[in-house]
């Protein structure tokens, strides 16, 4: 993620002043979202009725719905942090959820089942943008010119496809979809800074994402990403539910009752934010809870943030005294002793002077209003990262990275490849993402194929494989055949049955088997090379062995190629490195003769001027 100063020239004063553009920015949370608005980089949170959250629920009923903390229709079906289902299958959420989910045909998306009827995630998701959006439109006075809506920074292209169709759903322009901690970190201004490094700590309802930025002449950039997708403000209330039902001997309630249970534990929560102790009243006990309480409760979870904090500065190389700035977000930086720990642990006072719950919706809105166009002076540019490697699938099952995680984006990168088999004339293309050396430990994205490769000897044809992943952070792959031009591409959309696992513990994998997935690497690149190099012998002898070689040289050979096929079905590097280059002196002879016969071929029938 970076943030680019591009100041354009000649820009503002000799303009007539068109109309101002009307844009909002959103932060689509799991738990809560808002809309913002900025004008001359100053930014507001927009109140609704009263309150600047809007909780990000849905209630379903037989005739309608309604969307935020309004009084549900007496039978209706809540449905909750829907966030975590965008651009997901079935099995990928292993998150307990409320409501029931049915699977569905048409998208990888499960559907979600109400008495209205099934809907999927990306409805759910436009109906919270609309009821935004259109409270932004009344507050601006007319139709919106465009939206930035924030999504966690390791959203993959699946999620952020979701999320542009729920705003296409709600019939928003979007202008850019944009990490939550790069809004963070423009609403504080970091971006005026000449140089720096940042941490952005966002700890949410359900969700906690750690984000190291760096900010180097103006280029402002994450360069690493971590967090708990199952870790939040939530689990405090859980934590404190655990202490009243202890406290009183309790049995543990269900349904409404345990509800109930969590809604006061949730405000006890919010109370000691404010005061040093409250108490706490549920069935026929009462009791006094204390910060010192409340911190033995939540401290294992903190302690949890904080160990992602750590593995994020490893993986970027920096030490918590080479940090410029700290900065709180979301709404749990505000439990009382989260604060405290944070600064401890990186031994400074982190930012909070914004409200860790409108940080993000405030950057956002200050780059919406700069992208659709609104110009005071200095235009303000963001850029993103992509948070796991994309590749591609080669023979032996190995994965080759063509982006980097990290990379920010925009980016385009080519690599060329060429054909495995002689006179192959289609080449099957496997796009994936992750860090792992082996195609069954990434997540496939797509699938595709090159066709009408002019037929050529194996290792002959050039092809071209870009990738370009835009502002946006969707993914087109294109391959095309440098002779012919012939080309084929494709534009990653959701792509489900996935490995059940976040990015977080994807990159703790990929860490813990580097060594073995090098091993694997290396030996399998040797059994691909050793296959080739028979594919190739067992097709010149199919067409020259009889006119130029004689039996004991055609057994000769034989020999070697089958020493060499056994050898590479086993687990022997050394071996078939050997072998294969065994194989190469005994045919080297071999290849000599096919050479001077293809000359001797070429030149019958041609004069000799003819051949200069
Ligand atoms: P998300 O990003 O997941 O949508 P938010 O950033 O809105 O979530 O954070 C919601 C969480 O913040 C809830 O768990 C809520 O209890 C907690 N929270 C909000 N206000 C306070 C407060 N004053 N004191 C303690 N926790 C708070
Ligand atoms: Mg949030």
């Amino acid at each position: 993620m970076a943030l680019l100063k591009i100041a354009e020239p000649g820009q503002g004063r000799t303009r007539q002043a068109a109309r101002r553009k009307r844009a909002v920015g959103i932060d689509l949370g799991t738990t809560n979202s808002l809309v913002a608005t900025a004008e001359a980089g100053k930014a507001r949170v927009l109140e609704l009725d009263g309150a600047r959250l809007l909780p990000s629920i849905v209630h379903y009923h037989k005739t309608g719905f309604s969307v935020g903390g309004a009084t549900p229709h007496a039978e209706a079906m809540s449905v909750s942090s829907v966030k975590r289902l965008m651009g997901r299958g079935r099995e990928d959420v292993s998150h307990q959820l409320s409501y029931k989910l049915e699977d569905s045909t048409t998208s990888g998306m499960p559907r979600i089942v109400t008495p209205s009827g099934h809907v999927s995630p990306v409805q759910v998701s436009a109906e919270i943008l609309g009821v935004l959006a259109k409270h932004g439109a009344q507050v601006l006075g007319g139709d919106l010119d465009g939206v930035v809506i924030t999504v966690p920074a390791y959203f993959d292209e699946a999620q952020r496809e979701a999320t542009r169709d729920a705003a296409r759903l709600a019939g928003l322009n979007v202008l850019r979809l944009l990490s939550e901690p790069t809004a963070a970190a423009v609403a504080y201004g970091l971006d005026k800074k000449l140089q720096g490094t940042i941490i952005i700590y966002d700890l949410g309802g359900g969700t906690f994402d750690v984000s190291l930025m760096k900010l180097q002449r103006g280029v402002f950039e994450v360069i690493a990403t971590g967090g708990d997708t199952s870790l939040g403000g939530d689990d405090f209330d859980r934590a404190i539910a655990q202490w009243i039902l202890q406290q009183g001997k309790l049995q543990t309630p269900q349904g409404r009752d345990w509800a109930e249970l969590l809604a006061r534990s949730k405000a006890a929560k919010h109370k000691l934010t404010e005061q040093a102790e409250t108490t706490v009243e549920y069935q026929d006990w009462q009791g006094v809870l204390d910060r010192e309480t409340l911190l033995s409760l939540i401290r294992p979870m903190i302690l949890k943030t904080l160990k992602s904090c750590s593995r994020v500065l490893r993986d970027g190389d920096i030490t918590s005294d080479e940090l410029t700035d700290v900065v709180l977000v979301g709404g749990s930086t505000r439990t009382w002793g989260v604060r405290e720990s944070v600064r401890d642990f990186f031994g400074r006072e982190p930012l909070c002077s914004l409200d860790p719950d409108e940080v993000v919706a405030i950057g956002a809105a200050l780059q919406a209003d700069v992208l659709v166009g609104n110009k005071y002076g200095e235009e303000t540019l963001l850029l993103d990262v992509i948070p796991l490697s994309l590749g591609i699938e080669t023979m032996g099952g190995l994965m080759e990275k063509i982006i980097p995680r990290n990379t920010t984006i925009p980016v385009a990168r080519a690599q060329e490849f060429t054909t495995f088999r002689d006179g192959q004339t289609v080449m099957a293309l496997h796009v994936l993402q992750g860090e792992r050396e082996l195609v069954p430990d990434c997540r496939s994205l797509a699938r595709f194929e090159l066709k009408n490769i002019p037929a050529m000897v194996a290792g002959a044809a050039r092809i071209r494989v870009t990738f370009q992943v835009d502002a946006d952070g969707l993914l087109e792959v294109k391959a095309e055949e440098m002779v012919t031009g012939v080309h084929s591409s494709v534009v990653v959309k959701p792509s489900f049955g996935l490995l059940d696992s976040d990015i977080e513990k994807m990159l703790v994998e990929a860490r813990s088997a580097v060594e073995s997935d090098v091993k694997t690497r290396t030996l399998r690149e040797k059994q691909v090379e050793a296959e080739r190099h028979i594919e190739a012998l067992n097709a010149a002898l199919a067409a020259d062995a009889d006119t130029l070689l004689d039996e004991a040289e055609k057994t000769a050979l034989q020999e070697a190629m089958n020493t060499l096929a056994e050898a590479a079905g086993g687990n022997d590097g050394d071996l078939i490195e050997r072998l294969t280059h065994q194989l190469n002196q005994v045919s080297q002879e071999f290849a000599a003769r096919r050479m001077d016969a293809g000359i001797r071929k070429a030149l019958a029938g041609h004069a000799i001027d003819e051949l200069d």
